[in-house]
């Protein structure tokens, strides 16, 4: 049962809801999967997938209609997310939800019209691609550790340091960046609009990675980078506190698709234990089997209550820390457990470079580990809960 129908089970998703799914699934049967292959192959998907999705209006989906957003709420993004899984493609979902979903909020709660017109409006037509720098070789958990300074100078900003780990990094035209503008620790940490076509900028390194392999991830470096300082994004020195808001929405966002590619593998599993024989009986003749597979089909469940529960408490305004944090903890282990037990339930096959599942595994590897480890959701939950 795949996530259109599955749907149909909560009383969130109307009519409406259901159209969005069946765009998005219907984009991503046609358009997408059939080359995932090559694309994985090629460590990059076409550029024009950008564009395809703005023209659905998958990039903006909880922005303003005048800036060329569809104006919705929360449970459309939930089906979005949902519905991408069809792509079999993780790396290009999470470069899509890095442009759509990280990147960008932040410029339109906290930016000005300059901000909006220049970066976040492009970024929501497709014409321009979003990346989120933030992590550095030596600071990724302890974001209060970065190093890349911003200093004032005039009427600009003058950049120096790097960053590692950027997804869409390697061809992004702007980058919602993070630098130190004076102080230490989270004090003095500030989020600019950084032009990736600023003299100085360059991407130093195009990174090999377990999985996610259609989407590109670079490491980058500034030098003497000079920006306007109109280009700061709120105040000066509160970027920390943008940021911490930030990864909100980046992490249940990607604890909804963690659910949802654990999901869809697992009834794909389900198909092939129907189908498989050991012993004189299909797989699924087994009670071991079934039993485990009801199992993850409960956790699965959990999993995703949670994050719909969490969604509502955003939609309503409610202070939804904990709830996000446990999101992308529960749901991060589930999903990845999910995905192990799959492959050792396909047996040989799923070792094989042929079998999604394998790809499935090496992409899910990442959900506990970017945008914040499960031990730093831990550490956040330990200040919130105990
Ligand atoms: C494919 C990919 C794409 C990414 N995309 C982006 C992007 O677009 N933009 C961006 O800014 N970043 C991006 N990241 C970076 C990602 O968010 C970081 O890798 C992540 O936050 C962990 O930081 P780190 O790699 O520096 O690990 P470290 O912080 O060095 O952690 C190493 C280990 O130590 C543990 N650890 C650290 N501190 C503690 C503690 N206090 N208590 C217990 N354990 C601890 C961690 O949990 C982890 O297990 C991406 C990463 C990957 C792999």
């Amino acid at each position: 049962m795949f996530q259109t129908d599955r749907a149909r089970n909560y009383r969130q998703f109307g009519e409406e809801h259901t159209q969005l799914r069946k765009t998005v699934r219907d984009w991503c049967e046609k358009s997408l999967k059939p080359n995932a292959h090559e694309w994985e192959e090629a460590r990059l998907f076409p550029r024009e997938v950008f564009k395809q999705a703005a023209d659905l209006g998958l990039l903006g989906i909880r922005m303003p209609e005048e800036l060329g957003g569809l104006g919705l709420d929360w449970w459309y993004t939930v089906a979005y997310a949902e519905e991408m899984v069809h792509s079999t493609l993780a790396g290009l979902t999470m470069a899509l939800l890095v442009q759509s979903d990280m990147a960008t909020p932040v410029i339109h709660e906290i930016g000005d019209s300059y901000h909006h017109q220049n970066y976040l409006k492009p970024a929501i037509a497709g014409q321009a691609i979003a990346a989120l720098g933030i992590t550095e070789p030596d600071a990724g958990s302890d974001v209060a550790g970065i190093r890349t300074t911003a200093r004032r100078d005039g009427d600009d900003y003058v950049i120096n340091g790097s960053k590692t780990y950027i997804t869409n990094g390697t061809r992004a035209d702007f980058i919602t960046l993070a630098a130190r503008t004076g102080g230490t620790g989270h004090d003095g940490i500030s989020l600019l609009m950084f032009p990736t076509d600023t003299k100085g900028f360059r991407v130093t390194r195009k990174l090999e990675k377990m999985g996610n392999h259609c989407s590109d991830t670079a490491e980058i470096a500034f030098e003497d980078c000079r920006i306007p300082a109109k280009n700061l994004l709120g105040n000066e020195g509160e970027g920390f506190y943008y940021v911490m808001q930030n990864f909100g929405g980046e992490r249940l966002v990607g604890a909804l698709t963690a659910i949802a590619g654990a999901q869809r593998m697992l009834d794909e599993t389900i198909e092939w234990c129907q189908t498989r024989h050991a012993f004189g009986k299909n797989l699924m003749g087994f009670q071991t089997v079934r039993h485990q597979i009801v199992q993850l089909e409960t956790e699965l469940e959990a999993g995703r209550q949670l994050c719909y529960r969490t969604v509502q408490l955003v939609i309503d305004g409610d202070n939804a820390w904990r709830e996000i944090a446990m999101c992308k903890l529960y749901c991060g282990e589930v999903a990845t457990k999910v995905v192990d037990r799959c492959v050792q339930l396909y047996g040989g096959m799923g070792y094989m470079d042929e079998c999604t599942v394998s790809r499935v595994f090496r992409d899910m590897r990442l959900i506990t580990i970017g945008g914040g480890t499960s031990e730093i959701m831990r550490e956040i939950l330990t200040k919130l809960c105990l």
